[in-house]
């Protein structure tokens, strides 16, 4: 069986999420400290209250693992803004059962949906925390003054001749070799959420790992039992990601008449939402070794040779929505 990338990392994935815990594997902000789950409800608090507190309003987020991120943003928004919590209905995107059952547990009074499509037409604050770098993409590869494509074919890379016309002009003739990524799933989430923020207030808040610039290069990666793997050996077995295109993305939005901010370091957006004060906060009241073990996983999160410079965060907004809270416009 021969597959495009893509096709076959969306039924890897599938399979993957479907039937292991990928927590066992890798972990994620919100795993390592409440306090990113906690500025991320507010950050929606803030965007809420400077879209003028629409009455009806979801709270959406794409992707969101064990719950745990919805949980603590649902907590710090009940103490910090009752009237936005009060308002407010959550909905989960995610295509994991598994999964699924896990946010349950956290989050209760949520509505589940496999997409975008169906989450109602409304005012909305999305946010989603290493859901793009899931999503299938496809790799091209300069050979010959031509493009080809890669496919998988019994666990190895085969190249196809490229149909031209799914070859960016903005590639240019690079050396024979060079490899280009390409996220079709990505792309289209962005601009539909940037279409629904045109069409009603709100804004989006995506973090992630990739780089700020559009560059040439690979960045597909495999996961299995906590150790870097061949991603194309067993499907379902690893868990497969690749850098997301903050720069694309980014134009996807605003050519489709939102407002972008960003692509910002993590750590840069972070610190400007309070991480290392609320951190501060929250090891007062704590015992010394715990109040420690918060500070670092501030640090992990936040200081640029740990998470806070490889991991991004870009904000999509209705256009009226000048200032986001934690970029600098
Ligand atoms: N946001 C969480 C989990 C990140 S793992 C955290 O930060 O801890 C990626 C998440 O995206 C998982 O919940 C996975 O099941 C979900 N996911 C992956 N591909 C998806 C798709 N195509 N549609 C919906 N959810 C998907």
């Amino acid at each position: 069986m021969t597959e495009r990338l893509d096709v076959f990392m969306a039924r890897a994935n599938a399979a993957y999420y479907a039937r292991h815990d990928p927590f066992a594997d890798f972990t994620t902000a919100p795993e390592i400290s409440q306090v990113f789950g906690e500025i991320m409800g507010l950050w929606a608090a803030v965007c809420w209250q400077l879209l003028g507190s629409p009455t009806e309003v979801l709270l959406v987020e794409a992707g969101p693992g064990r719950g745990t991120l919805m949980a603590d943003a649902l907590r710090a928004i009940g103490q910090a803004t009752p009237a936005f919590r009060a308002a407010l209905q959550v909905h989960l995107i995610e295509t994991s059962p598994r999964l699924r059952a896990a946010q349950a547990e956290r989050v209760p009074d949520a509505t589940w949906h496999d997409a975008l499509d169906t989450v109602p037409a409304a005012p909305m604050l999305l946010i989603a925390n290493e859901f793009l770098d899931a999503l299938p993409i496809r790799q091209f590869v300069r050979r010959a003054g031509g493009w080809t494509e890669r496919h998988v074919a019994e666990g190895r890379f085969v190249e196809e001749p490229a149909d031209p016309a799914d070859i960016p002009p903005g590639w240019g003739s690079p050396p024979d070799g060079t490899v280009r990524e390409h996220a079709p799933h990505a792309l289209a989430f962005v601009e539909s959420v940037a279409s629904r923020l045109v069409a009603h207030p709100g804004a989006a808040l995506f973090a992630d790992y990739g780089p700020a610039e559009d560059l040439p290069g690979e960045s597909l990666q495999a996961i299995a039992n906590g150790k870097p793997a061949d991603a194309l050996a067993s499907p379902g077995e690893a868990d497969l990601t690749a850098h997301v295109p903050f720069a694309a993305l980014a134009q996807r939005a605003r050519d489709a008449g939102a407002r972008v901010h960003g692509p910002d370091p993590q750590g840069m957006v972070l610190a400007r939402l309070g991480l290392f004060q609320r951190s501060n906060r929250l090891a007062r009241s704590l015992s010394p070794a715990q109040a420690f073990s918060v500070m670092e996983t501030a640090r992990r999160l936040g200081e640029p040779d740990q998470m806070g410079r490889l991991f991004k965060m870009l904000a999509i907004t209705h256009p009226d929505l000048i200032n986001c809270p934690g970029f600098d416009s």
